[in-house]
Formats: C-alpha cells, structure tokens, sequence
C-alpha cells in the first residue's frame, strides 16, 4: 500500500457563536492587567482536517485544533512531502521522520499537532486496511464500554449551574467537571466565589458522582497553594492545571501537598516530555491528547510509560482518535465528553464537522466490533457554516 495524497484544510466556523460571558474559565491570561480579553487565549475557530489517499482506495481522516492554519502550513510545506509514496504500514518510520526532519522548531506546539493529525489519519487507513476498528490493533477491547465524564459547568450564575450539573446526574453520568472562575487577581472575593462554585455543584451532583475541577493555568504556585486546602472539603477526583504547563516543578509541590490529585499534560508533547512529568512526579493523572501529543504512535508509548508508573491516563477532550485508545488500555478507566452545545469557545467544532463521533448513553459510549478504522466521516450536518482553506 501507497500514500498517493495527502489533503489538508481548515474549516472555519461562519455559524452562531454564543460568546462566554467574563469569569466564565481562569486561563493563563488571567496574570495580565487586560483580563477583559483574556478569553482569547483559548477559543478555537477552526478545525484542522488531514485526509491521506492510498492506491488501495483506503482514506484516512486526521484532524488536530491547534493554530490549524498554520498547522496545515506545516503539513503542506513539510510534512505531506516526507509521507507522499510511503507505505501506512511504517507509521513508525514515517513518524520519525517527520519528527526528526521538523524537530528544530517542530518538537512541540504546532509541529507536533500537524504531526498528530497525519498520524492520526495513517492509523485510520491501517484499520481500513485491516477491517478492524483502531482500538483492536492497539490492544483490543478492555471494557465493555467506555465511562465518560460529563465536561463542562463552566462559572455561570449558580441556579443556572446547580440546573446544569443536576442535568448532568439525571443524565446517568458518574462524573462531571466543573470549571473555576476567578484567581490570583480576584483575591479573597474570588476565592470565595470560587468556592461558590464548587459547592454549588456538589450539592447539586450529590455525594456519589465524581468531581472534577479545571483552572486551566490561570492561578499560580501560590494562589493553588492556598486554595487547594479550602477543596480538600469537596474531596475532588482532581484539580486540573492549575498553573502554566511549563511549571512542572509548581506542579510536583502542589501534588506532594498530597491534598488533592493533581491533573495535566493536555498541553504537553510526546514521550520526552510526559518522561519528565513522570520522573518528577508532577500529576496523578495524565491527561493527553492524542491530536497534539504526536498522534496515536506517541500516544500509546506515552500510556505504557504512564501504565508503569501506575499513573492513569484520562486523555483530554473525548474524540474518536481518544476513545480508540481508552478503549485499548487498562490504565485508561474514563474518558473525558463534551456535552453537545452551541459555539462557545470552539471545542464544541468537532460536533459539527464530523459524522460517527459517539454520544453517551447513561454516562457510557461504546465503540462497534464492526467498524473499521476511526469510524469517522467528514459529514456534519453543519458544513455549510464553515468556510474552507485549502
Ligand atoms: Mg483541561
């Protein structure tokens, strides 16, 4: 088998947009004097989708979220020359290669998502090929269904979050994440309303159902310091980044105050650097994502190095590409799920550009026998709201 195409294009959302409202997520702006914009720093316009063409008339989809334009710059300049003519079945060498021939400026970040995305895409074509779903050739079926946790509960006025998180319970889920307003900046009236927040949303979801919170880097070493031991009450599944990804070391402290878990890697890239969050006992759980982290041929490495250590891997943002791989692991016992929502911040895109990307039912998704490969289609019923690069 050949690779005889590769196409990259951006689908960027024209549709309605419901824009949060202030406080609405902490984010790494949060630190700046202009916090009024500090939203910007993670909404998602566009979609970056890879489709790879073989002479054996498998094609295979790919998609990553990260700076897409300049994502599909990379594949089309770099990355489709390096796989154009080469046989799926290396997608080890293939990796290398556009690893190693991209890694002075590529290793992270951006590099890396538009690596993702082909591999991704080369690891659909394999399961076409074979006449097998993804999660068969990386380990086959480790439970029946997957657990999903219902992620949202974004700060929003608490009777409409107590309404949201009730909903999620009636719903069937076992675990939801909520999401912290206010930081540093905030001082101690933030911190209560944070803390607001939070009981508002255990008191809705009861005593039986997980929580987890998200401060998505906007508080720092000393703030988390101080508010960590005002959630131990709540007795969280986790706290989820809650300084910079760069911080490792802030990371490590807040996990040795043993208090509550600590939660991260969703913008962390390949072995290396999961390596060093593990030797430095930075979280307790790893939360990759399989369209940033190097794909799946990075992604299951990283899952038997984080199997070892004994820490879980609950990947970020549920997807097909991340579901096949839960599926797949032991160490894998949840997976994260998007609610179906309008246009917020862009995470909800996939939704709309994709068809077969599964819905839970009583807090679980499955994933068929009888599919092969991802399973996904570009189909939304929502293409005509998107403008398209190519
Ligand atoms: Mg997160």
């Amino acid at each position: 088998m050949k690779i005889t195409g590769v196409r990259s294009r951006v689908f960027e959302w024209t549709g309605r947009t419901v824009p949060p409202q202030q406080n609405f997520c902490t984010n790494a702006m949060d630190q700046l004097y202009d916090k009024g914009d500090s939203m910007r720093s993670f909404r998602f316009h566009g979609w970056l989708v890879v489709e790879i063409e073989t002479d054996a008339g498998h094609v295979g989809i790919g998609n990553a979220a990260l700076a897409p334009r300049v994502a599909k710059a990379v594949i089309d300049s770099y990355l489709a020359p390096l796989v154009l003519g080469q046989d799926p079945w290396d997608y080890e060498y293939l990796w290398q290669r556009m690893y190693r021939s991209t890694l002075a400026w590529g290793r992270k970040g951006i590099g890396m998502a538009a690596i993702s995305a082909i591999d991704i895409a080369l690891w659909d074509i394999l399961g076409k090929a074979a006449g097998q779903p993804v999660f068969k050739l990386l380990g086959g079926r480790t439970k029946e269904k997957i657990p999903v946790y219902a992620s949202k509960l974004y700060s929003q006025p608490l009777d409409d979050l107590r309404a949201e998180a009730q909903r999620y319970r009636e719903q069937g889920y076992t675990a939801v994440k909520m999401r912290f307003g206010w930081g540093p900046r905030d001082g101690a009236a933030g911190m209560q309303k944070n803390l607001d927040l939070i009981r508002t949303v255990r008191e809705a979801i009861g005593e039986d159902i997980d929580l987890m919170c998200e401060a998505y880097m906007g508080w720092t070493l000393d703030y988390a310091r101080r508010m960590i031991p005002l959630l131990e009450a709540f007795h969280i599944r986790w706290l989820e980044e809650p300084v910079i990804a760069d911080e490792a070391g802030s990371y490590a402290e807040l996990k040795a105050m043993n208090r509550v878990p600590i939660a991260g890697g969703e913008h962390e890239f390949t072995i290396y650097g999961f390596k060093d969050l593990l030797e430095r006992k930075a979280v307790d759980v790893i939360q990759f994502d399989t369209n940033r982290v190097g794909g799946i041929t990075q992604a299951r490495k990283i899952q038997a190095m984080a199997e070892a250590h004994a820490v879980p891997v609950i990947p970020h943002a549920g997807q097909m590409h991340n579901f096949h791989l839960v599926m797949a692991s032991v160490n894998s016992p949840l997976a994260e799920f998007f609610p179906v929502h309008d246009v917020e911040i862009g995470n909800e895109l996939f939704w709309y550009l994709f068809k077969g990307e599964p819905e839970p039912v009583e807090g679980f998704i499955g994933l068929a026998d009888d599919v092969p490969g991802l399973g996904l289609e570009i189909a939304g019923g929502h293409l005509e709201d998107f403008t398209v690069v190519e």
